[in-house]
């Protein structure tokens, strides 16, 4: 069968109705009309094969992690995502393959009402790139430089599951098949917390969602806030797996999932200890687990409390993709 030409294979699988857009896939440049006295919210994320992703990968699965893991990075701002642009390296044109892409690429689209309004396909290792543009009512954006002292700190959903569905990939950990479910649905199909987002605005007083690991993410937001934090173990949400793991001799596994795993695409938010209730209220009717992990404190520093009370030393490391590799 002949291979499939560039302007062939974006018109069968990239070319997808529009809702919002002036004009989409097909000219130089799309062209788009934000909503009047909005701020856009602008965001790129890339996903390379054999590092961000298992090269067999399911490729329904990874175009919903395509997207999802730029919604995520709109519903860290509070921002509504609007249009997307998809710029992809591929080894072929395999019809198969790029069908099911495209599939879990716009289910997800759909549901978040996103345009796909552009991009850029070459030929080249397999690579995905999605540019996302959002709007925000003007200084509602959640930023990561709010964070105040007595605040309490906030997780969504629950944290180490991708990171533990890696390890069993790498032959770590054995996990049994009701503990994999939920870790290797965390990994391939991330929910991105977009309507959480948007409801924060007003709420949170700092957000960023949780792709490196907790550590290094919240970490992220003590610096820019000029804030320490302390956390508790025992508080931060978990799949089961990760709680039989800590009781077992692979410990330092668990910690290092719960802790540093990256891949979960939570929210971690800030807000003022008054606004407890709101947030309850708010978990039930989004029906998403946000639980108070910890709270933020004037020196400097990320403490986390563990059994008897004692702070974890060392912690373990954020996801760095330059850092040396750990021993
Ligand atoms: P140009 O050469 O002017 O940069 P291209 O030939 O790269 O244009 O692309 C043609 C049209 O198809 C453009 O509108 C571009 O935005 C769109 N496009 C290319 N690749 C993709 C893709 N993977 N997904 C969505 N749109 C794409
Ligand atoms: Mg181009």
């Amino acid at each position: 069968m002949a291979e499939l030409g560039e302007f062939e294979l974006i018109d069968r699988f990239f070319r997808h109705p529009t809702r919002h857009t002036v004009l989409g896939v097909g000219d130089d440049a799309a062209l788009l009309a934000p909503t009047p006295g909005f701020e856009l919210a602008v965001s790129v994320d890339m996903l390379v094969a054999g590092r961000h992703f298992f090269e067999d990968v399911d490729p329904e699965a990874l175009g919903h992690k395509t997207l999802a893991v730029n919604l995520s990075d709109l519903a860290a701002m509070g921002a509504n995502p609007r249009w997307a642009l998809l710029a992809g390296a591929l080894p072929d044109s395999d019809e198969t393959w790029l069908a099911a892409f495209a599939r879990g690429f716009f289910a997800l689209a759909d549901a978040y009402d996103v345009d796909l309004v552009g991009g850029d396909t070459t030929k080249g290792p397999l690579n995905l790139c999605v540019t996302i543009l959002g709007e925000v009512p003007p200084g509602q954006a959640l930023r990561r430089s709010g964070a105040r002292p007595g605040d309490a700190v906030y997780v969504s959903g629950a944290l180490g599951g991708a990171a533990l569905a890696v390890a069993q990939h790498h032959g770590r950990i054995a996990l049994t098949r009701d503990e994999l479910a939920p870790c290797e649905s965390a990994l391939l199909r991330p929910m991105p917390r977009v309507a959480l987002g948007e409801r924060l605005r007003g709420v949170a007083t700092a957000a960023i969602d949780v792709s490196d690991g907790l550590v290094g993410d919240l970490g992220h937001v003590l610096e820019a806030s000029g804030a320490g934090a302390t956390l508790d173990l025992a508080a931060i949400p978990r799949p089961p797996a990760i709680d039989r793991i800590l009781g077992e001799s692979q410990r330092e596994l668990a910690l290092a999932c719960l802790l540093a795993g990256g891949d979960d695409y939570e929210l971690c938010f800030t807000a003022p200890e008054r606004c407890a209730r709101d947030i309850g209220s708010l978990a039930r009717q989004l029906e998403l687990p946000l639980t108070r992990i910890g709270a933020i404190e004037q020196r400097p520093g990320l403490v986390v409390v563990g059994e008897h009370g004692r702070p974890l030393t060392p912690l373990p490391r954020a996801f760095d993709h330059f850092a040396p590799a750990p021993p």
